[in-house]
């Protein structure tokens, strides 16, 4: 039996509703790669070279008290196949 305990559900909140946005063992790394991903994406729907997504203000980066962290028990049974 392999158990893990230091894992997390990560949700994006917003108005009282949850998002379910990844389980992770690190919170902060997750969100560096989630607002690298956004940045890289231009999610702020601006263009890479406008100055309003160069800045480090811009939407694309999301921050932690944007979302919920829940602790997750998971306890898995089958063998590990190699
Ligand atoms: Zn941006």
């Amino acid at each position: 039996m392999r158990e893990y305990r230091d894992l997390y559900n990560v949700f994006y909140t917003y108005g009282g509703e949850k998002d379910y946005q990844a389980t992770t063992d690190n919170f902060d790394k997750w969100l560096k790669v989630h607002n690298e991903e956004r940045a890289s994406e231009s999610s702020c729907g601006y263009y890479e070279d406008d100055e309003e997504h160069k800045n480090k203000e811009c939407i694309c980066y999301e921050s932690a008290d944007s979302f919920t962290i829940e602790d997750v028990d998971i306890i898995l049974f089958n063998k590990e196949e190699k």
